[in-house]
């Protein structure tokens, strides 16, 4: 088979949009897929930022919801509610939303291959191959200048090439189901529902709901819990509709990129350490991706100091959001649940409200971190927190 410009492992939203870029300025682009089909059964509950579809260019036919409203429950029942001026977000179909970026790098001469998962790869002189099994159990080899690595939490081919993995992750669960009636955005707290991070539901149209978790703990266990607690057991006790479970990488990698292949994605931990979301910044990743790959064909050379300019520009966009928000995460998995419903009464009197109206942005999260710590630095745990992250948010 002749040789391609580009092959992109995985066909999640950073691989399909940074096949979709490449395939766009012209290069042969072949993006490999291990699942049967764009989209198939993937654990996420589709929230984007609203600005992700004029951002990106993006199809709006997979937007199930807009949201405008949160209710967020404490470890004590105490409800908060908080209506942001306009719709601030959207819960996608994330297959029709997988399957638009597909229609796109297709639509820009890109090859999408399902069935079709990379075993192996090996990197030479000349370029990059990799070992294809199909569904029927088939192997084939296919050569590249180049290799994208969009594998998601999947690290089997980074670690075969030394490239940098994450080494803290969270165990997400989730469950779509009918749930009629919870068409309202809500965020549980407390170390009883979701050990470690926050659990959700979020209305997903035609009177249905994904309710999920993040946690440090058995994620499958916490959301049964929380289905018991707050949705009457359903739908979670029934068997038929199953719960199912994915971790989420947390933390800065060092080390994204190799001789003629870098990782894009969650592949290269580019997630929000706040909420576990990877979506808008695998995208924007995948972009900057394409960019240093194109400068790469203009300069013919694509060794690791020609793919390391991949890795700076990513790092000066998002190295603070992902330390800032790891940190206070962390920090925050400490609170006790006395601790967490305070913060929920402080929330009803203490000016917090308005901070978040104004610093709020769906995918940017350090500037409002920094205005609560600064509100909040009045109780030593925050001043603490704030005092750590200081030389972070100055730099
Ligand atoms: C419970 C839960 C809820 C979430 N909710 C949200 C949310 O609301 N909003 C948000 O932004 N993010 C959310 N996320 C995170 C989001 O799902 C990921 O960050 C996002 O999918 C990452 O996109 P990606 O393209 O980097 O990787 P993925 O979407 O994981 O795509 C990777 C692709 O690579 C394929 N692949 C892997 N290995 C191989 C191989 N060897 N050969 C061929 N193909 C391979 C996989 O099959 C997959 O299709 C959630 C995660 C969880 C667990």
């Amino acid at each position: 088979m002749k040789r391609a410009d580009v092959i992109v492992i995985g066909a999640g939203p950073s691989g399909l949009r940074a096949a979709g870029r490449l395939a766009a300025a012209g290069l042969d682009v072949r993006v490999l897929e291990k699942k049967s089909r764009v989209g198939a059964n993937v654990v996420c509950t589709g929230i984007v930022g609203k600005e992700v579809f004029d951002d990106f260019g993006l199809d709006r036919r997979s937007v199930i919801e807009e949201l405008r409203t949160v209710r967020l429950v404490s470890p004590f029942s105490t409800v908060l509610t908080y209506e942001h001026p306009r719709p601030f977000a959207c819960v996608v179909d994330r297959e029709k939303f997988d399957n638009a970026l597909a229609d796109a790098a297709v639509s820009a001469g890109a090859a999408v291959a399902c069935d079709a998962r990379v075993d192996d790869i090996a990197v030479g002189r000349e370029g990059v191959e990799v070992t294809v099994r199909d569904g029927q159990g088939g192997v084939l080899r296919q050569a590249a200048a180049v290799a994208i690595l969009a594998t998601g939490v999947d690290f089997g081919l980074q670690k075969k090439l030394g490239l940098a993995t994450p080494r803290d992750f969270l165990n997400g669960a989730q469950v779509e189901a009918s749930l009629p009636g919870r068409d309202t955005t809500t965020l549980f707290f407390g170390r009883d529902v979701a050990p470690g991070a926050f659990a959700w539901s979020v209305p997903a149209g035609e009177g249905k709901a994904r309710v999920g978790l993040l946690t440090k703990k058995d994620p499958k266990a916490c959301l049964r819990k929380l289905l018991d607690a707050h949705f009457d057991g359903r739908p979670g006790t029934g068997e038929e509709v199953p719960i199912r479970t994915k971790p989420v990488a947390q933390g800065l990698l060092s080390g994204t990129f190799g001789d003629r292949v870098l990782a894009v994605g969650e592949a290269a931990g580019q997630t929000k350490t706040t909420t576990g979301g990877g979506i808008s910044y695998g995208l924007t990743c995948a972009d900057l991706a394409a960019d240093v790959i194109l400068e790469c064909f203009g300069r013919s050379s694509f060794g690791a100091a020609d793919l390391a300019e991949y890795e700076r520009r990513w790092k000066g966009l998002l190295q603070k959001e992902i330390v800032v928000g790891h940190y206070t995460r962390r920090m925050c998995a400490r609170l006790s649940d006395g601790r967490i419903e305070s913060l929920f009464h402080l929330a009803q009197t203490d000016g917090i409200v308005p901070i978040i109206r104004e610093k709020a942005d769906f995918d940017w999260h350090s500037g409002l971190i920094f205005a609560l710590l600064q509100r909040l630095s009045f109780m030593k745990f925050f001043r603490d927190v704030k005092d750590r992250l200081g030389p972070v948010g100055l730099s």
